[in-house]
């Protein structure tokens, strides 16, 4: 793999920071370093412009296939373009699922019909997609899903409860994993539904989070409905689209995030450095401690990304090492903002930036599988220990 950058790919990083300097100013100026994690619910009719505004420039999907409406660039090109979104300040993604996850799913899956349908939508930033996988009793035992979907004439109708779904409230479509076929368990009988969220048999309640914002919410199907031909894959092989999705969500989703992590180093490198505590020597070795870790995990990404193998053992290590790094940054954030670090801002719950972050990296070794799960899958999968006793 060579990631270095030549000259065009330099001349590349000008017109994207030009683009972005451009488009952050008038109506989106207000976006800059909002919406990100934690910050999910903030100015989210400015974000759905935000998305069009992108896609007007062509800056969408960058990594897609140009059949599809991306702009099928090299990883060298992706990680250029995440790192100028990054340093421009600009907003967190509405339809990072839609983009990251739905979308390459449909590619790898979709029927042409259904890539005809989808696929513009998101380019475009008209649809925004979520996540329907867990359950009250479906989290890390996935496999467990009770949500049910039978077929009535032309179309599929779904029952059962998804919980913590991320943006439920202000996405379009959700793929939901369902049990199409009653009599089955487990894994088996599995179907990948795309269901309109906006409709009466959809009930969506938020859920409160530590940071006092709620991205996640509960969502109640009772008789909801798509048509017979919205299922990714075959029906009864959800399993197995299902854990394509899995293997995006812990690999190339997270190469714009370390972008963002780098700038929140900086944050508290520039604050340790005002507020004398850079003076502190084991203050300064966790400092230092961070700054390697965020380049391991650079390199981390771009070798899974390079593999194209998410379940490669390069894959496997990528999302425990960036959560547990992240919570540890959070951590070192706190301290080094002292005191000031158990202060909110305002009333009710107007957090500084630095302790919204540190809160949130609570849920980073939660979803997309939890650090448990990651070790487990690293000790079966890439070491060959013997598979943990597991409930029949
Ligand atoms: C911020 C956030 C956003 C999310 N967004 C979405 C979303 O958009 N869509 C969606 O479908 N889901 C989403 N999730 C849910 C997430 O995928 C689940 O929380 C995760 O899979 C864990 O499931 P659970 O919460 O049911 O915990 P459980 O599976 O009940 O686990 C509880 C604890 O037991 C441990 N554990 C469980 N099984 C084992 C085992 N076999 N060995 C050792 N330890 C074990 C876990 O590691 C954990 O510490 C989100 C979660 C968070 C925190």
């Amino acid at each position: 793999m060579d990631i270095r950058f030549s000259a065009e790919d330099e001349a590349f990083r000008r017109e994207v920071a030009g683009w972005l300097e451009a488009a952050l100013g008038g109506e989106f100026a207000v976006l800059r370093g909002r919406g990100g994690a934690g910050d999910e619910g903030a100015f989210v009719a400015e974000r759905r412009a935000w998305e069009k505004k992108l896609a007007s420039g062509g800056w969408t999907c960058v990594g897609w296939p140009t059949e599809y409406g991306g702009r099928g660039l090299p990883l060298s090109r992706q990680v250029i373009f995440h790192e100028e979104y990054a340093r421009a300040g600009a907003p967190g993604r509405l339809n990072h699922m839609g983009e990251t996850l739905f979308g390459p799913t449909c590619i790898a899956f979709g029927t042409p019909e259904q890539k005809r349908r989808f696929l513009p939508k998101v380019v475009a930033g008209e649809e925004i997609w979520c996540q329907g996988y867990s359950e009250p009793n479906a989290g890390s035992d996935l496999a467990n899903v009770q949500t049910r979907a039978r077929l009535e004439g032309s179309e599929w109708v779904i029952d059962g409860q998804k919980v913590w779904t991320s943006w439920a409230e202000w996405a379009d479509w959700c793929f939901v994993i369902c049990r199409s076929d009653p009599d089955s368990a487990r894994n088996r009988g599995l179907s990948y539904l795309l269901v309109p969220m906006r409709q009466p048999g959809v009930t969506i309640r938020p859920i409160p989070q530590i940071t006092g914002d709620a991205e996640f919410f509960e969502v109640f199907y009772d008789g909801a409905r798509t048509a017979r031909e919205n299922v990714l894959g075959a029906p009864g092989e959800g399993w197995k689209v299902a854990m394509a999705t899995l293997a995006l969500e812990r690999g190339v989703s997270t190469l714009g995030q370390q972008m963002l992590f780098r700038n929140e180093l900086a944050e508290i490198i520039a604050l340790a450095r005002a507020n004398g505590r850079a003076q502190d020597p084991l203050l300064r070795q966790r400092i230092a401690d961070a700054w390697i870790g965020l380049e391991i995990q650079r390199w981390n990404a771009l070798r899974t990304l390079s593999d194209e193998a998410a379940l490669s053992p390069a894959g496997m290590i990528h999302k425990i090492y960036w959560a547990t790094w992240h919570r540890k940054l959070g951590e070192l954030a706190m301290d080094v903002m002292g005191d000031e670090a158990e202060i909110i801002d305002g009333f009710p719950y107007q957090l500084k930036r630095l302790q919204r972050m540190f809160l949130f990296a609570r849920s980073e070794t939660i979803y997309g599988g939890s650090n448990q799960i990651q070790r487990n899958q690293i000790a079966e999968r890439a070491l060959g220990l013997p598979r943990e006793a597991r409930a029949t």
